[in-house]
């Protein structure tokens, strides 16, 4: 498997993080960086850095003004006095305010739907970089068949102009959209995620050339709460291109498996030129923010159902956190996807 990693990765380092009321280590750390790299050089597969290529991928499907806050923020944090190591803010819009100020602070809170992501001295390179892994993934997924992007922090909860859910640019949106430049379309998204792809499924959701798949834990009484329900299902021109496979919670490797199942035969349905997958490893049984049951098997079943799939493939990494399993989950994920191809 060609990997493409960026060490910008590790400098964003989120500290804190609010769960359930009470301030704990921020799950999204650095570290899943240096652990998922070291695991899949140790696993043999090539590792390179990516290429640049600049804002335009990024701005395919980002909205401009958003990319620019985003960029600039922690270069104007003077802006806002008393800021210590990190931007963020404790006043968000709601959707009946729709003022944009002029203010940073108040930027913060229009463009995050949350609390989990602080931008810090090296938020942006981090971000720009996954990006550039992720789209460098997705050109080597149509030239020899398949590439891992080793994106962290992770992208699949950013909409077009919005972070949250720890993520910032989001990256398996940015490779499907530089797929779709490349082929003329269509392509589709399998993200297999814990949590609902919301950021991607909003990023796509009237538009008929990205097929947008998720399969999760039911929203219903976990993150993100709000999208990933299974009556959601596209709308407009996009109407019948969105497929939500939600599970109850601690679903285990028999009804998680067959959820991939429908869902690529979902995506076999729309004939696409090239396939993303938001490699979420959350769903493991082992992770500390997981609502599933998934096992190393589990993982490497779904990778030898992709791979058979027969598609270019675009393997881009989102969540999955710290825990003995998770660089395992990962390399038994590349191995089962390598042994089917
Ligand atoms: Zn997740």
């Amino acid at each position: 498997m060609r990997i493409f990693h960026t060490p910008d990765s590790a400098r964003h380092d989120p500290e804190r993080y609010w769960r359930r009321g009470t301030p704990i280590p921020h799950p999204e750390q650095a570290s899943r960086y240096a652990i998922l790299q070291e695991a899949a050089q140790a696993a043999g597969h090539g590792l390179a850095a990516p290429g640049d290529h600049g804002l335009d991928p990024i701005r395919a499907v980002h909205d401009a003004d958003y990319v620019t806050f985003l960029a600039e923020a922690w270069t104007r944090r003077a802006e806002i006095p008393g800021l210590a190591d990190e931007i963020l803010t404790g006043a968000f819009a709601r959707p009946q305010m729709h003022r944009k100020p002029a203010g940073l602070l108040g930027r913060v809170g229009l463009y995050m739907a949350d609390t989990s992501t602080p931008i810090r001295a090296g938020t942006w390179p981090a971000v720009y970089g996954s990006a550039q892994c992720a789209v460098t993934a997705a050109d080597a997924a149509l030239e020899t068949g398949h590439a891992y992007a080793l994106c962290r922090p992770p992208g699949h909860h950013a909409y077009a102009d919005s972070a949250g859910g720890f993520c910032f640019l989001n990256n398996s949106a940015i490779a499907a959209a530089r797929m779709l430049a490349a082929t003329g379309g269509p392509v589709a998204i399998l993200d297999i995620d814990v949590h609902h792809g919301n950021g991607t499924q909003g990023i796509f959701y009237a538009r008929r050339d990205v097929l947008t798949v998720s399969v999760h834990a039911d929203p219903s009484d976990y993150f993100p709460f709000y999208a990933g329900y299974a009556d959601e299902t596209g709308a407009d021109a996009g109407a019948g291109f969105n497929r939500n496979l939600p599970l109850p919670p601690g679903s285990g490797d028999g009804p998680w498996l067959e959820a991939v199942e429908a869902g690529l035969a979902a995506v076999a349905a729309q004939e696409p030129r090239g396939l993303v997958v938001a490699l979420g490893l959350d769903a493991s049984e082992d992770d500390p923010i997981g609502a599933l049951r998934v096992t190393r098997a589990g993982f490497a079943g779904a990778a030898e159902r992709i791979a058979r799939a027969g598609l270019p493939t675009a393997l881009v990494q989102e969540g999955g956190y710290l825990c003995a399993a998770l660089p395992e989950n990962l390399t038994a994920f590349l191995a089962a996807f390598d042994a089917a191809r």
